[in-house]
């Protein structure tokens, strides 16, 4: 082990991240994580349960944050982005912005004090199904668990609300912006993905008729601490939802929008079928799909699923949905393949299977890197030192995510031994 090694720059502290960070550190060498939201853990926190084995998120992200709690080797920046890279292998030179969050962390805040607000903004955690205080903490489990304050949000009105209901010395105002020089030996590029713009689909009714979910936003309205309690109910009306179809593809493997598949809808799809299945007994689901992509031992849940006779499967694309404006209940225009008939089904609600697209298709690394024609990054950069790992390398579940990340921390580490 080389002692006076630089630490390793993380960015992007999701599943991917995390795991790279905890295993570099764990070896003995130090770590930057840099996250731009204001809490760890990307977009795995905000599933409902995770596949293959149907737990919540919570439970790895416990372990993983409590070994990075107890590690002193991790640094961790949230509301943080890296703004420039320069240098080369064993001694890059980063620049990070630190965004202001207002909230000091001297003093505790809880619900109780920022229920008196009534100043609110759109939860991004829960795709802006609902609505937080302009105070308010990311999600429960968050970590760092701390309040932040969307500063635009808070009316001017509310201003000396917020200092008079807050502990003296609790919130900032005046917190600015802050940038810091960090010194690093190899850089992890763990940037994640966001769902495709379902507005793109624009046969799909998406944005236009309020049934039509995406499958990110099924993940929230399923959970417990999500906009409905959990409860799978209709955005339109609130009705349980009793018989809900799930289009697949919805952008992927598509030349017009996302012409690669993205690995891990088919899986989700059919988590959220059991969702629905295991909530109301009676409901339906009809799955619409290209091909059921489930590889290796994930084909178990899919077969597991073909016994349930509330679930159909519909082999065909999905060409047209449309709504009845009076009732919000939808018809979707599709041809069966096998069956060769083309059918006009309704449904009370409908969710589309998103594509992955990678954050850094809008949102370029500072770094010369290559990037291929849709924003992802090869795992072994074409820059000596600089790796990328999960869905920023290619559309993958978690189990993939973390299987990269601890591939990218090995060779982070030797390149801290090279010098
Ligand atoms: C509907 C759906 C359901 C899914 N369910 C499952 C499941 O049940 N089981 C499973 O194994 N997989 C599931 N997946 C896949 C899973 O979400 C991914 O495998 C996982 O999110 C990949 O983790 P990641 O760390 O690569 O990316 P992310 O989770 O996207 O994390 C990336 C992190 O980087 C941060 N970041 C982004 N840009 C920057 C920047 N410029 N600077 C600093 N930080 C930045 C983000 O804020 C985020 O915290 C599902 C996917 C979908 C679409």
């Amino acid at each position: 082990m080389n002692e006076s090694a630089k630490p390793v720059l993380v960015i992007g502290g999701g599943i991917a991240g995390m795991t790279a960070a905890v295993e570099v550190a764990e070896v003995g060498y130090p770590v930057i994580i840099v996250e731009k939201e204001a809490y760890l853990g990307g977009r795995v926190m905000r599933t409902h349960q995770y596949f293959p084995k149907m737990c919540p998120p919570t439970c790895g992200f416990e372990i993983n944050i409590r070994r990075i709690r107890q590690n002193p080797r991790i640094s961790v920046h949230t509301l943080a982005t890296v703004e420039e890279i320069s240098g080369n292998v064993g001694k890059f030179r980063a620049r990070v912005k630190l965004n202001p969050r207002y909230v000091t962390g001297e003093h505790s805040i809880d619900d109780s004090i920022t229920e008196k607000l009534t100043s609110e903004r759109d939860n991004d955690f829960n795709l802006g199904l609902d609505k937080t205080k302009a105070l308010y903490l990311p999600h429960k489990m968050a970590y760092p668990h701390e309040y932040v304050l969307d500063r635009e949000a808070l009316s001017a009105a509310e201003t000396d609300t917020l200092t008079e209901i807050c502990p003296d010395g609790a919130i900032d105002l005046d917190m600015k912006e802050e940038e810091l020089e960090i010194d690093v030996g190899a850089v992890i590029v763990a940037t994640g993905w966001r769902p495709y713009d379902a507005t793109r689909l624009d046969n799909l009714g998406y944005g236009q008729f309020s049934n039509v979910v995406t499958n990110v936003m099924m993940e929230r309205i399923a959970s417990s601490d999500g906009p409905t309690g959990g409860e799978i109910v209709r955005p339109s009306d609130g009705n349980t939802a009793e018989n809900v179809a799930f289009v697949q593809c919805a952008g992927s493997r598509d030349e017009n929008h996302l012409p690669y598949c993205s690995a891990v809808c088919c899986m989700g799809s059919l988590k959220q079928v059991r969702y629905l299945r295991e909530q109301n007994e009676n409901a339906k689901a009809t799955v619409f799909y290209i091909d059921i992509r489930t590889i290796g031992r994930l084909e178990k849940f899919y077969y597991d699923m073909l016994d349930d006779s509330n679930v159909s499967f519909v082999k065909g694309k999905v060409a047209k949905i449309n709504e009845d404006s009076a009732s919000g209940n939808l018809t979707l225009d599709v041809e069966d393949t096998l069956a060769r008939e083309t059918h006009h089904d309704h449904f009370d609600m409908v969710v589309l299977a998103t594509g992955v697209v990678p954050n850094s298709a809008d949102t370029p690394i500072p770094l010369d890197l290559k990037y291929d024609e849709y924003g992802f990054i090869d795992g072994a950069t074409d820059i000596d030192g600089v790796f990328a790992a999960g869905c920023t390398r290619h559309p993958c579940d978690v189990a993939r995510s973390t299987k990269d990340a601890t591939a990218a921390a090995l060779k982070a580490i030797q390149c801290l031994n090279r010098g």
